[in-house]
């Protein structure tokens, strides 16, 4: 098995997705105000990223399994995680766990990249990964690591690039 290691913030989303769920919001505010209350920008990811996180998994063996890393698994369940996903396009059913919070000392948090060490040290079964990660804390997993931006979020660069570390058939064969 195969593992991508997603992050959502930076990955999913972008800066440019949150101006626009931001303005979204602004109006829904004068027509709906509770509805504009109820809406929160920070639980939106863009359906651009998505899309392009799709098209990964559309291009690489069924082997290639989900790891979430974001730190929104520490504020929603799985299930919540997996239906937000489903409702962006993306098959959920190929998410199979979350990396575990780990800190150094008492309250520092410990590098992300530590993170998916312990969860590879559990997971001996796995044969290659992928992070997909806006920031740059992955320790020893450099070479296992595509950094998108938190300007844009998952581009097709991104896409090429992973799919080819997997293995995928498909390396950037893009239709337009
Ligand atoms: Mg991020």
């Amino acid at each position: 098995v195969k593992v991508i290691f997603l992050d959502f913030d930076g990955v999913l989303n972008s800066s440019a997705s949150f101006i626009l769920e931001s303005n979204r919001r602004r109006k829904l505010m004068e027509t709906d105000k509770a509805a504009g209350m109820l809406f929160r920008v920070n639980q939106t990811l863009c359906h651009v990223c998505c899309s392009n996180f799709q098209y990964i998994l559309d291009h690489v063996p069924s082997d290639v399994k989900i790891v979430i890393s974001s730190t929104w698994r520490e504020i929603y369940d799985m299930d919540w995680l997996k239906a937000k996903l489903q409702s962006y396009g993306i098959d959920s059913s190929r998410v199979i766990d979350k990396t575990p919070a780990c800190f150094v000392g008492g309250f520092t948090r410990a590098p992300r990249g530590q993170e998916i060490s312990e969860w590879l040290e559990e997971h001996p079964e796995v044969t290659d990964y992928v992070i997909l990660d806006d920031n740059s804390d992955m320790t020893v997993h450099m070479d296992k690591f595509v950094q998108t931006s938190w300007l844009t979020g998952l581009t097709l660069y991104n896409v090429e690039k992973t799919i080819d570390m997997l293995g995928g058939e498909d390396k950037g064969g893009f239709p337009f």
